[in-house]
């Protein structure tokens, strides 16, 4: 018999790193972020930079919502190709959403580097397989664009592919700007920074009813107390769809599946993370633990009984898809688990004000790279808040 968690991995290789206690009174705070994820660590990082008082809050323990199901590559490539979001938004708008995708990058890596902060970060490429014939010709315009905008991308032809990776494809855009990251770490070690420094947390802590009516909103908690703030920030990633009337994701549930440790692949492949552009994708990587991670064959389909034998079979097709890619490898499975995940209609996420809620400010990071836009968020959140402007707000707004 072979057990197998359903928990995600990254929750089962660091355990609760930090527990903090439940509100159990009421509370009066500068600003209140709801959510402790990737999202509402990074967020609430900000607030603190700029000087404000922050208290967080989080109806689960920290990084426990898809903070901790994530594979965690960081990407500035959208899940809309640059052309196609051309289509949508402009040329040049398009390539400014995808250049923020780049600073993004590094600015993540300055902050984990200046605080050392322990979580596994690495700077890698990025290479975008083209799994079919026909997928290559519009890869290839894709590619065209990214280069006229100085995205740094190289065209690699199919034989190219597989002398550097061992991989087979039919030609792939290597982008010389990516990452890897643990989240679920990352968000740990950076709220449990600001906690020394003066942050307040609590988890285990439920909202019953948001009140953003009154010049100063406040929650009221399941226990009955209240918390008052000068503004809310909700972090609460894609749970945040069933508080909006505005349809901003479409929410289908994505599988992952990663290998025992001491995986063999060559050292190309370790400084790479990959995806291509079957629909559903196959995103993969390696770890910094030495494991080598899948994920992708989402679906909307899933029925709460079967999810057991959903997510098994899930892990074999990818196995199976990963081996054509990659025939060399010898994946043994070590966890598989699935998650929620959403796509906006544009690749893009929703960061700002929504009319459905007065003072209050959402930071909504959808998307395969929707950690990459969180970091996004920082700057953004903190600009709202002092009325000054930024250029992304306007591709990132509600009503859009
Ligand atoms: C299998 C999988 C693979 C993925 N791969 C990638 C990838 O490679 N790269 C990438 O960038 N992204 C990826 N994602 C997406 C990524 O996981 C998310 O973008 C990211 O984790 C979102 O972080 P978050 O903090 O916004 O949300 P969460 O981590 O879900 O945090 C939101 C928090 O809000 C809390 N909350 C919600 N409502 C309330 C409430 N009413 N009161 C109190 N607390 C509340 C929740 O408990 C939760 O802890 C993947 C997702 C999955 C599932």
């Amino acid at each position: 018999m072979r057990l197998r968690t359903f928990e995600s991995f990254w929750l089962v290789k660091n355990g609760i790193l930090y527990s903090y206690p439940s509100l159990q009174e009421d509370l009066k705070t500068e600003i209140l972020v709801i959510g402790g994820g990737i999202t509402g660590a990074l967020t609430s990082h900000a607030l603190m930079e700029s000087g404000y008082q922050v208290t967080l809050i989080d109806r689960r323990d920290i990084a426990m919502g898809s903070s901790s199901a994530t594979t965690s590559m960081l990407q500035y490539e959208i899940d809309v190709p640059l052309y196609e979001l051309s289509e949508m938004i402009g040329e040049e708008s398009a390539a400014t959403c995808y250049r923020a995708g780049v600073q993004a990058i590094f600015n993540l890596k300055q902050l984990v580097d200046s605080l050392q902060l322990d979580c596994g970060f690495e700077m890698k490429e990025s290479l975008y397989l083209a799994h079919s014939k026909k997928a290559s010709t519009w890869l290839r315009k894709e590619f065209k664009l990214r280069e006229k905008h100085e995205l740094g991308v190289k065209w690699l032809s199919a034989s190219e592919v597989t002398a550097r990776y061992g991989m087979i494809s039919h030609g792939a855009i290597l982008s010389e700007v990516a990452a890897s990251v643990d989240a679920y770490k990352l968000a740990h070690e950076l709220i449990q920074y600001n906690v020394k420094r003066g942050m307040t947390v609590y988890d285990q802590t439920e909202i019953d009813q948001i009140v953003t009516t009154t010049p100063q909103p406040s929650v009221l908690l399941s226990t009955g107390n209240t918390i008052q703030a000068e503004k809310i920030i909700c972090c609460t990633g894609f749970e945040s769809t069933k508080m909006l009337k505005e349809k901003v994701a479409d929410l289908f549930y994505t599988y992952a599946t990663v290998s025992e440790q001491g995986i063999l692949v060559n050292e190309q492949v370790k400084r790479t993370i990959f995806w291509n552009t079957a629909n559903p994708y196959l995103y993969m990587r390696t770890t910094d633990d030495g494991r080598f991670l899948i994920g992708g064959e989402d679906s909307a389909f899933n029925i709460p009984l079967f999810q057991q034998r959903i997510k098994e079979r899930k892990s074999d097709i990818l196995i199976k898809k990963l081996e054509k890619i990659l025939p060399e490898i010898e994946f043994i499975e070590d966890f598989s688990w699935a998650g929620t995940f959403g796509t906006t209609k544009d690749g893009l996420p929703y960061i700002g004000a929504s009319p459905e809620f007065d003072n209050m400010l959402f930071v909504l990071g959808f998307g395969g790279n929707g950690i990459t836009f969180s970091v996004q968020g920082m700057e953004l959140v903190v600009n709202m808040l002092q009325g000054k402007p930024h250029p992304l707000a306007k591709f990132y707004r509600f009503g859009r």
